[in-house]
């Protein structure tokens, strides 16, 4: 298990690991890097994430979307 460097640090999306700030986009927005496999994130709020993946759920399952329209 890997220690988180505080409790606000973002965990990755990938492999769950801790993430390190990364500087930041043109947009100003906080940039971050995971330490185990180097993939650079920008951190969402879960909630909206989820949200999302939750709304991307329900088009493909009532159909009204294609596999790869939802995936995209
Ligand atoms: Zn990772």
């Amino acid at each position: 298990m890997v220690k988180r460097k505080s409790s606000r640090a973002a965990l990755c999306e990938l492999c769950g690991g801790s993430m390190r700030k990364n500087g930041f986009t043109s947009g100003g927005r906080q940039r971050w890097r995971c330490d185990a496999c180097r993939c650079s994130r920008l951190r969402r709020r879960p909630d909206a994430t989820r949200l999302a993946w939750f709304r991307a759920f329900l088009d493909w399952l009532l159909g009204g979307v294609s596999m790869g329209r939802a995936a995209a």
